[in-house]
């Protein structure tokens, strides 16, 4: 059931809201053009990184106006965000589930792994936009135009001027939160000098008539499924044994239609779990495409501009994972915006270990749910939780590369070394080559 009236009666209540719901906008929040003749800080777009910079703002002690401008015209509850429970946030109390257990599953291996004390959480975007613009909304120097798209912005005297088909807006500093949308001119630039693989996925929250699924495991990647297409698996949370999240996920450049997600979605639901199309509901859907890649994205694009989230690079290179990330920053790029920090803002970080896999997972798709069951089954529990959180210590790493097959990741190590200091394609074609050649006599 999709509730697509944002006034629906059972939207204005603060019960939970269910999976699906479109989430009402405070009406004090909401402007229908801009109030003030220049704002202190004008934030373009207003979705997951601009909304959680914008509550470090107020919380940060901010005073003056301050204005989010969306291309949206809803909040509608597009996906559902999980990391784990490494650290607070502002919105982990928001998790609909925690699992202290997950499994990855190849088609010979099948590993078992527990963190208690760092679950795997999960918040849906509807409580994530309620929560979030709930408490923005008690700010009255805050306010949020929708369904405006951001032509762009430009430096003037007094600061920036930002340009939609109706307004100009003035303001002292600009946060751009528009997302990553690269056009495939963009996309073919980037990928002539760095590694890019596009993780796309399809996602439904459903629940069965009968129960199915163990509420106390999470499965993180079921590699078990057909490979032919490229690198691919089923993720599944199960947040009762009735209700999950389930997800088909390719990390690789085949091109899948939603159509075909769909229908490997409903196999897999079928061949895992017994399922058919009768035996269960789809109460939302989700999809994406998030860009797994070691270009060097920037934090700031002008003295007074930060760039936050995907289009600021929070995404982590080798892992997807943003959500963390984005709200590791939001403080800093906040006191920044602020003029209370003189520290420069925190660059995106891309270690050569998350080159290094990245260009692993680009080159060696065949070998990477083998690879992930090694990782997952040799490496101790929480130093992999504090591996796929960015918050790796050098034991860790240690630990990482002695449970990896030495020879690919050597292979890769000096592919990557190459690629970044000579910077020469032909150099990496040479390699690659020469590596299919040696993977050939291999076999
Ligand atoms: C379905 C899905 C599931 C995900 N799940 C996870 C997860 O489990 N864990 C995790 O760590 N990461 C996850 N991610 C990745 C990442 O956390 C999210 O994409 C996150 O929303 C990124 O935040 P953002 O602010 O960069 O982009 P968004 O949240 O997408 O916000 C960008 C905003 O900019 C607006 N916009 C774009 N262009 C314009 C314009 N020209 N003018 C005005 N507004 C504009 C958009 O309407 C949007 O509201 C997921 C991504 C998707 C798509």
């Amino acid at each position: 059931m999709l509730l697509s009236d944002p006034l629906d009666p059972v939207l204005r209540t603060t019960a939970p809201l269910p999976r699906g719901a479109v989430v009402r906008v405070p009406d004090p929040l909401l402007v229908r053009e801009p109030s003030a003749d220049a704002y202190d800080v004008v934030i373009l777009g207003a979705g997951c990184s601009a909304l959680s910079l914008c509550l470090a703002l107020v919380e940060n002690g901010a005073t003056g106006p301050i204005l989010l401008i969306d291309a949206r015209t809803e909040y509608a509850d597009d996906r559902t965000w999980s990391y784990w429970d490494v650290e607070d946030t502002r919105f982990s109390h928001l998790a609909r589930a925690a699992w202290g257990s997950w499994r990855v599953r190849t088609a010979s291996d099948d590993v078992h792994s527990s963190a208690p004390d760092t679950p795997y959480l999960s918040l849906a975007a509807n409580d994530f936009y309620r929560y979030a613009l709930g408490r923005l909304a008690e700010h009255p120097n805050v306010e949020l135009l929708l369904g405006e798209p951001v032509a762009g912005y430009r430096t003037i005297p007094s600061g920036y001027e930002a340009t939609t088909a109706r307004f100009t807006v003035r303001s002292s500093r600009v946060a751009d939160a528009r997302g990553l949308r690269p056009s495939p001119a963009e996309i073919a630039a980037i990928r002539s000098r760095s590694t890019w693989i596009p993780q796309a996925f399809v996602g439904q929250h459903i629940v069965t008539r009968d129960p199915v699924f163990d509420p106390g495991e999470a499965v993180l990647m079921d590699f078990d499924v057909d490979q032919s297409r490229g690198l691919r698996f089923g993720y599944l949370l199960p947040v009762s044994p009735c209700e999950a999240l389930v997800e088909n996920v390719y990390l690789s450049d085949a091109p899948v239609t939603l159509e075909e997600h769909r229908s490997e979605l409903r196999a897999y639901l079928r061949d895992r779990h017994g399922l058919d199309e009768g035996d269960y509901e789809v109460l939302a859907e989700e999809r994406g495409v998030i860009p797994m890649t070691d270009h060097a994205f920037r934090a700031r694009s002008d003295s007074g501009v930060a760039v936050v989230g995907t289009l600021g690079g929070a995404t982590r290179p080798s892992t997807g994972y943003t959500f963390l990330r984005i709200q590791r920053a939001s403080d800093a790029t906040a006191r920044w915006l602020l003029g209370q920090s003189r520290d420069a803002l925190p660059e995106p970080r891309c270690s050569l270990l998350d080159r290094v896999f990245l260009r692993f997972l680009a080159d060696r798709p065949d070998a990477a749910p083998k690879v992930f069951a090694l990782m997952f089954g040799r490496l101790p529990p929480d130093a992999l939780v504090r591996f796929l959180s960015d918050r790796s210590r050098p034991s860790d790493i240690a630990r990482l590369i002695l449970a990896l097959p030495k020879r690919v990741f050597l292979v890769e190590a000096g592919r990557t070394v190459l690629g970044l200091g000579l910077g020469i394609s032909l150099v990496r074609r040479a390699l690659s080559r020469a590596g299919s050649r040696s993977r050939a006599g291999s076999r």
